[in-house]
């Protein structure tokens, strides 16, 4: 069972980095106006095609030493980190169901790894876009709203749960939207809201909500003190909003003892 434990991780964890690697490709290719899903690799810099030893998350990095291999440019980072953040995070997903595929039949708990690592990949996506370009897209929240809630529905959520937050976290972002005419957020933070409900149900939209003002709050004194930011400047809030969400599908049932324990004192 050990060896099957350790072959399923490392299977998650390489799933993941691929799944960053591909977000990271639709990030550039959305933003340039290209195809986002056909759309072929191409170094940022030179434009030059890659090539399979240039796609392999992680490995290739290390194989060209963080260098297009055309134009001999650094690559970002960034790139990088986002396949190791995303391998990580899938290998923890899938710890969080080993148990339940180990005991009881495969087929719920699988269905819910694979939600979960699809709602990764749009979370990511929002958090990266957000963060370079200060915009939560549309055409990834309004599918992505109605594909997350007929599966939730399958997956045996009640249609008032996920309702009643898509109400709370959507509401709330509209209430700021109307009170402060669209300058405290954007209408795509409400659509974003909207999608957390669904994602997460009543409860956990909650906890994600709390958790991203906090997360929020936290980065921005920093960023203050440090003095990268004013008090004025734009906050890639849907940044904050997608890691949270992230967050609370990973450990959900730990934050809300957590919050049980709090509010009993
Ligand atoms: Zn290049």
């Amino acid at each position: 069972m050990l060896l099957f434990h350790h072959m399923f991780s490392l299977f998650f964890f390489i799933l993941g980095t691929c799944i960053g690697s591909f977000v990271n490709a639709c990030v550039w290719r959305v933003h340039n106006g290209k195809n986002w899903i056909m759309g072929r690799s191409m170094c940022p810099e030179c434009h030059h095609y890659l090539g399979i030893l240039d796609l392999i998350p992680l490995v290739s990095f290390f194989f060209l030493r963080g260098r297009c291999r055309y134009c001999q440019k650094k690559i970002a980072l960034e790139y990088f980190g986002v396949e190791l953040v995303c391998g990580i995070l899938a290998f923890l997903f899938s710890l969080r169901y080993l148990d339940g595929m180990l005991g009881a039949g495969m087929e719920g708990p699988l269905l819910f790894l694979m939600r979960d690592l699809l709602a990764l990949g749009v979370l990511v996506f929002i958090f990266l876009y957000d963060l370079k370009y200060y915009l939560i897209l549309d055409k990834i929240t309004l599918p992505s709203i109605v594909f997350f809630f007929f599966v939730n529905i399958f997956l045996g959520f009640s249609w008032g749960d996920l309702l009643l937050g898509a109400a709370i976290a959507g509401g709330f972002f509209a209430l700021q939207f109307i009170i402060s005419r669209g300058r405290w957020i954007g209408g795509g933070d409400i659509r974003m809201g909207v999608l957390m409900g669904v994602m997460l149900g009543w409860k956990g939209t909650l906890v994600a909500l709390a958790l991203s003002y906090w997360t929020g709050a936290l980065f921005g004194i920093l960023l203050i003190a440090l003095g990268k930011k004013q008090l004025s400047s734009a906050v890639p809030f849907g940044t904050f909003l997608s890691a949270a969400t992230i967050m609370v599908l990973l450990w959900e049932s730990r934050f809300l003892e957590l919050w049980g324990q709090f509010i009993a004192g």
